[in-house]
């Protein structure tokens, strides 16, 4: 198409294209070939080391020579396996709920989630059933700086989708009151993907149960990592999710494959294996994967030193970082965001680094907001000391010789 070509033509002349480095072997371990150079991998989150694990590995390999490669089917029609219903339930134990469903990509969980939750009123009248007691329409409120699967989630929903300012109760609190003869969904990330933060779910769980809300949390990056278990952030915050809490999480981070899950009560779960457009009419996750998953969830609970590995290494380098006089602010998550603010200033940084060997990519508008480029690290528990202390070099390196600190 001409006007793509052209507006792609005016992308490229103003060096705004991101680059998509081709790795030639695993993309998830420390060191990384690109274009036969070794480099030191920040950027992965293979948070707890399980993608190239081989208890994983043999895992995912016996299950291609008894199963094959695909499903072949949606989870609706062939592509429901033992494994698949093996896995719904080891994530429902591991979460606490009743239920849980598995969607080929955490992208789709949300996406499909939010949109099925907020259609139940249209989806019960298309079936010809009754709406049950409460005919409200739902509003979905959702932090300003969630995922882009979720906000996919509620411009899909067929209602109104508000969002309120990042991380902030009281505006959260002025939605809810203005939205009060609506059904209220809040959903926020736990774990924040740009800047590593975590969400007041303290303080979010409190509203939701003076307003009647439903909460859904984006654990995408706090499965596997965050709480005494690695349950996530309600485990974290030492909450107890009650029935009107879902959990999101995913599989393609601390447990180094892919697909996502809802876990929730079984009226819910029920509900999206026939209202969720991607679970319904995608193909399923292979078979062999979701045996992949199920052997690094076991490897995750049986060895909880990678967790706590994790964060070590996470520590280690915020300190080190902040030594050198960069401004890092102390989530205590594996994302390290360093804002830099300037979009040629980041590139040039993570280009200095990358001119090192080390991989730190920079993330610009689209992913955050103009003008507050940064560049994202991200800690896994598989980096060893050495490896970290190059990275904090680099740092202090390019970033004096970029006047940065
Ligand atoms: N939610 C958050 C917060 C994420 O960061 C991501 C992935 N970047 C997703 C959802 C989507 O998950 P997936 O990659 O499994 O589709």
């Amino acid at each position: 198409m001409r006007a793509v070509s052209e507006f792609m033509e005016l992308v490229r002349s103003a060096g705004a294209l991101p680059p998509e480095h081709v790795m030639q072997g695993p993309s998830s371990e420390p060191v990384a070939v690109i274009d036969g150079r070794e480099v030191l991998v920040f950027c992965s989150s293979n948070y707890l080391g399980l993608a190239t694990h081989p208890e994983v590995k043999a895992a995912v390999a016996e299950a291609v020579m008894e199963y094959g490669v695909g499903a072949n089917g949606s989870r609706l029609i062939s592509g429901t396996t033992d494994l698949h219903v093996a896995l719904e339930r080891q994530t429902a134990l591991f979460k606490g709920t009743e239920s849980a469903i598995a969607f080929p990509t955490g992208y789709m969980v949300n996406s499909g989630t939010i949109a099925a939750l907020a259609y139940l009123p249209y989806f019960a009248r298309m079936a010809g059933l009754p709406v049950c007691s409460d005919e409200r329409r739902t509003v979905v409120l959702s932090d300003e700086l969630n995922h882009a699967s979720i906000v996919e989630g509620g411009q899909l929903a067929r209602g109104p989708f508000v969002h309120y300012a990042h991380s902030d109760l009281d505006a959260l609190e002025v939605k809810l009151r203005e939205h009060r003869d609506k059904r209220p969904l809040i959903v926020t990330d736990g774990v924040f993907s740009m800047d590593g933060d975590i969400a007041p779910l303290p303080g979010i769980l409190e509203l939701a149960a003076e307003y009647g809300a439903t909460v859904l949390v984006d654990d995408a990056h706090a499965t596997g990592v965050l709480g005494r278990t690695g349950r996530g952030t309600l485990e974290y915050f030492g909450l107890e999710a009650g029935d009107n809490v879902l959990h999101m999480g995913t599989y393609s981070k601390s447990y180094g494959s892919m697909g996502g899950f809802l876990a929730a009560d079984l009226a819910t779960t029920d509900y999206l294996r026939v209202a969720a457009r991607p679970y319904m009419f995608s193909g399923a996750m292979p078979p062999c994967l979701a045996a992949g998953i199920l052997a690094a969830m076991r490897v995750a609970e049986r060895e909880p030193q990678r967790r706590v590995q994790v964060l070590r290494n996470r520590d280690y380098i915020v300190y080190g970082l902040q030594q050198i006089g960069f401004d890092v602010p102390g989530a205590g998550t594996p994302i390290i965001p360093i804002v830099i603010g300037d979009d040629e200033a980041g590139m040039a940084l993570s280009a200095g680094l990358l001119e090192r060997g080390l991989w730190v990519p920079c993330i610009r508008w689209p992913a955050v907001g103009r003008g507050q480029s940064r560049l994202r690290i991200t800690i896994t528990a598989i980096h060893e000391r050495e490896q970290l202390d190059r990275l904090l070099e680099g740092f202090a390196e390019v970033g004096s010789a970029l006047g940065l600190v």
